[in-house]
């Protein structure tokens, strides 16, 4: 605690992120991919420095913009380009949900929602998942006069993701409110809810080149919408960073998004490795709830969560433990390459032997 900050300050419970070691380690821990990106990007790392470091990025983003609308059939002035979805997320809070009133959230989803939350002053109503570990969707939507609708599909950290079909329900209920869906994992075989975007102007995607494009140390977002609130994304840029996406960044993603065959490879292994390690671990025991991201969140009935991650750690693997009401014996595990999850298992079936 300082004098010098401000109460606000005072009072936030910042995010916090997984650990990034700086020793030689297993690292499965915060969702990145094990596989390397696109080999166009190294090209244009090359190129990047002789070119483009002396100048300022373009403000706008058009080029990675427009390559993003074409992927993904839209229109580039309904695609919103930022630093990390994380920051997009923090746009999107401050653009649509500070109305004063209550902001419709899974009690367990992505934990930086709250943190958002709690700077932007915006109240939160937590509805619990239902009995299958599933975001409840129609407690979402049930109340109105509220500022908006959260949530991740997949849903982090348990995996599940809803249908297209039912996420079109959702938004035939919640016409008057902005319903944000993250799909930050949604490459790893689930449904994406852009082409809904087109129909349901009240619809915020957003997305990130750190999980199936393996660039998560760019950091590159974005959001897909109508151009109403594109623009009030826009309008929270520009009064904030005018260049939050620097030139490496445009570059390395119009490359990656490039190369669809790599993406298609990478995402592929991940979602073939995820299967394998769900049945290995439930051979060992674990109960592993269905996933459509690139990790598994998973328990052992007869081991204690947090004894689990110790041991792991000190094997020299780092996976995720969460101190959060109803999630204190899991573990969620990132999908690393078929060696990493090997010894994972080996790890795990020393432990609790
Ligand atoms: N959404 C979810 C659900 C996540 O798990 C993460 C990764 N921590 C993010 C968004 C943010 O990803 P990034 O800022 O790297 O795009």
């Amino acid at each position: 605690m300082s004098q010098f900050w401000s109460p606000a300050v005072q009072a936030l419970t910042p995010y916090v992120p997984g650990e990034q070691p700086a020793e030689r380690v297993i690292k499965l821990n915060t969702n990145e991919n094990p596989y390397p990106p696109a080999p166009g990007v190294g090209k244009v790392l090359r190129e990047f420095a002789t070119d483009h470091l002396r100048l300022y990025p373009d403000p706008t983003s058009q080029a990675l913009r427009a390559a993003l609308a074409e992927s993904f059939g839209v229109e580039t002035q309904q695609v919103f380009a930022g630093n990390g979805s994380d920051e997009v997320l923090a746009f999107a809070f401050q653009a649509f949900f500070c109305h004063g009133a209550p902001l419709d959230v899974p009690t367990i989803t992505y934990s930086f929602y709250p943190v958002y939350a709690k700077l932007y002053g915006v109240e939160l109503r937590q509805h619990p998942l239902n009995e299958q570990w599933e975001v409840d969707l129609d407690a979402l939507a049930e109340a109105s006069s509220r500022s908006g609708v959260i949530f991740a599909n997949p849903n982090a950290p348990t995996g599940h993701a809803h249908s297209l079909a039912t996420l079109e329900a959702l938004l035939e209920r919640v016409t008057d409110r902005v319903v944000l869906i993250d799909e930050a994992y949604v490459d790893f075989g689930a449904e994406s809810a852009v082409a809904l975007t087109q129909r349901y102007p009240n619809l915020l995607v957003t997305g990130t080149f750190s999980k199936s494009r393996s660039l998560a140390g760019i950091r590159l977002g974005y959001a897909v919408g109508s151009r109403e609130l594109i623009e009030g994304l826009e309008r929270v840029k520009d009064s904030f960073n005018s260049y939050p996406v620097d030139s490496l960044a445009n570059c390395v993603g119009i490359a990656a998004l490039e190369d669809p065959a790599h993406f298609e490879a990478c995402r592929e292994r991940v979602i073939t490795s995820r299967e394998r390690t769900r049945s290995r671990l439930e051979t060992l025991g674990f109960d592993v709830l269905p996933s459509k991201a690139n990790f598994v969140l998973a328990q052992h009935p007869a081991f204690d969560g947090a004894q689990l991650f110790a041991g792991l750690r000190e094997r020299g693997i780092l996976v995720r433990h969460f101190n959060k009401a109803g999630l204190e014996n899991f573990l969620r595990i990132t999908i690393g390459t078929d060696d990493e999850m090997d010894s994972l298992i080996e790890a795990l079936e020393t432990l609790i032997r």
